[in-house]
């Protein structure tokens, strides 16, 4: 009903609008903010019957039981939501809005485009098999705290009913993958079986299931796990002979960075900028390091190469690190005297009602970041934040200390500030505060990134560690890695950069120990 109201609202103001001379006059009289509001509204509780699983993400909790299986007729379905959605932004006069609504009209628009655009032309659903996981769907709705236990399991049953079909269409999908997405599938596949295992049995226990129930729970679990396994196994006997580049081209990544950054520079102006900044950082890091030869090597001395009495230097720091069983409870502690500081210097407010979670990086999760932020969404405000560690357990010992080294004294106070303490937690716990869901929902990675990145300098600036040489020279590097991945990005998509150049990148001149390169 709410949906024909609004059609018949719009065919009233389009008809005010074309009238010849009056245009003028009636578009100052008509306001569209109302019209737009009401329709940003419907289309959320649209875009929500469209995409479930992203639904139950951000704390709307209505299609918690429906997975939706990724088929053509699904395609198809997402595509025609996107058309007929863009059709209706054109019957608003965006000159005629707030500035509030102009900005959630692009943001609509771009979304609306980008999805078309990764389905039509990107098709990362037939190349990326990593694309098709179901289990961290799944784990959300037992780690939530929104519903009580059992109707959260209720609807973890109901959902898994879906899953095979889910994994057959992804087999359908599929066609020359490239080995990389395909490995990471069969990984973070393999590791997210746990939640229909152990994780699904804790809850059972702790919800105190009957005997009947949990047998009907863990016969449909077994089959979501063969389901699983049976992807997992399909994708390794794959006779792939002609594997696609993981490399995307110039046309895609251009379009990609686009959709995705929303930036007003374009990728060659970036990658230009990202190659003035390196050379700013390499300056300014090789005073500081010089000033610190002679604390750390005394009279030895130094070599003729810049870069290479920096890597000197910061290899020196880089051996303050903590042991590798103490890495997640080093975070932890952080964190509080991240808060104080802030406190004390009253550089921004932080609610304490709002949950930061340090875990293990769950393993459906594993291979890509090594740290991560997942934030509830704008619907789910009190929501746990979860603070994804990477672990270090059964790393070997050489691999661990690299990664220990990188992840140093300073480099991990700077890791928390950009992740949690005023980075990407603290971003999003405001984010959501927003009085525009659109603004909460569809969010700008420029924004989102670019706030975790400039937290870092201004914790600095505003005398965090007192201003030590060492602190700024770490938050060189890291910077430098920010910049690093600029260039990294664009020349590994668009450049044909070989693994060897990319190695020498990272390590030669962005300083990076061996196992975070
Ligand atoms: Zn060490
Ligand atoms: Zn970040």
């Amino acid at each position: 009903m709410k949906k024909l109201t609004i059609i018949g609202i719009i065919a009233v103001a389009l008809s005010s609008c074309s009238s010849g001379d009056k245009k003028q006059d009636s578009k100052a009289t008509v306001d569209m903010n109302p019209r737009f509001d009401a329709y940003k509204e419907q289309f959320i509780l649209n875009l929500w019957k469209v995409y479930p699983g992203w639904a139950s993400s951000q704390g709307y909790h209505k299609y918690d039981s429906v997975l939706t299986v990724p088929d053509a007729a699904e395609r198809t379905r997402e595509i025609n939501f996107a058309k007929a959605n863009l059709d209706s932004l054109k019957s608003f006069d965006i000159s005629n809005l707030s500035d509030n609504n102009k900005t959630d009209y692009h943001m609509i628009e771009n979304q609306l485009q980008s999805s078309i655009w990764t389905l039509n032309e990107e098709k990362s659903w037939e190349w990326n098999p990593s694309e098709y996981n179901v289990s961290e769907s799944f784990a959300t709705i037992l780690n939530g705290n929104y519903d009580t236990l059992p109707k959260r399991l209720h609807n973890f049953f109901v959902k898994m009913n879906n899953v095979p079909a889910y994994y057959e269409a992804a087999m359908k999908n599929i066609k020359n993958p490239t080995l990389e997405h395909t490995q990471l599938a069969i990984e973070q596949n393999i590791g997210g079986l746990s939640v229909f295992q152990t994780d699904l049995n804790d809850a059972m226990v702790k919800a105190k299931v009957t005997r009947v129930e949990r047998e009907k729970i863990e016969a449909r679990a077994l089959l979501a796990v063969k389901a699983i396994n049976d992807y997992a196994t399909w994708l390794k006997n794959l006779k792939n002979d002609t594997p696609r580049s993981f490399r995307l081209g110039k046309e895609l990544y251009e379009k990609k960075f686009e959709y995705d950054i929303q930036s007003g520079y374009s990728i060659d102006v970036i990658y230009e900028k990202a190659l003035a900044h390196k050379k700013e950082l390499h300056e300014k890091m090789f005073t500081i390091a010089d000033k610190y030869w002679i604390k750390y090597f005394d009279k030895a001395p130094k070599p003729a190469d810049k870069l290479a009495e920096i890597k000197q230097v910061i290899d020196k720091i880089s051996e303050t690190h903590v042991k590798p069983e103490e890495f997640q409870s080093a975070i932890e502690q952080q964190i509080p005297a991240l808060v104080k500081f802030i406190k004390d210097k009253d550089l921004i407010y932080i609610d304490p009602s709002k949950p930061l979670v340090v875990r293990k990086e769950p393993d459906y999760m594993a291979g890509v970041a090594g740290a991560s932020i997942s934030a509830p969404g704008p619907y789910d405000k009190n929501g746990n934040t979860y603070y994804n560690v990477g672990t270090l357990a059964g790393m070997p010992k050489d691999k661990a200390e690299s990664y220990l080294r990188e992840y140093n004294k300073y480099i991990l106070q700077i890791l928390n500030i950009h992740e949690a303490i005023p980075g990407h937690y603290t971003q999003l716990v405001y984010s959501n505060q927003s009085p525009s869901l659109i603004k909460s929902l569809f969010g700008n990675n420029a924004m989102i990134e670019g706030w975790a990145v400039y937290a870092e300098r201004m914790m600095l600036e505003n005398g965090y560690e007192n201003n030590e040489d060492e602190m700024w020279l770490m938050y060189y590097k890291w910077n430098l890695r920010s910049t690093c991945n600029t260039i990294l990005d664009y020349s590994v998509h668009t450049k044909n950069m070989s693994k060897e150049e990319a190695m020498h990148l990272l390590i030669d001149e962005g300083f990076q120990e061996k196992t975070e390169a």
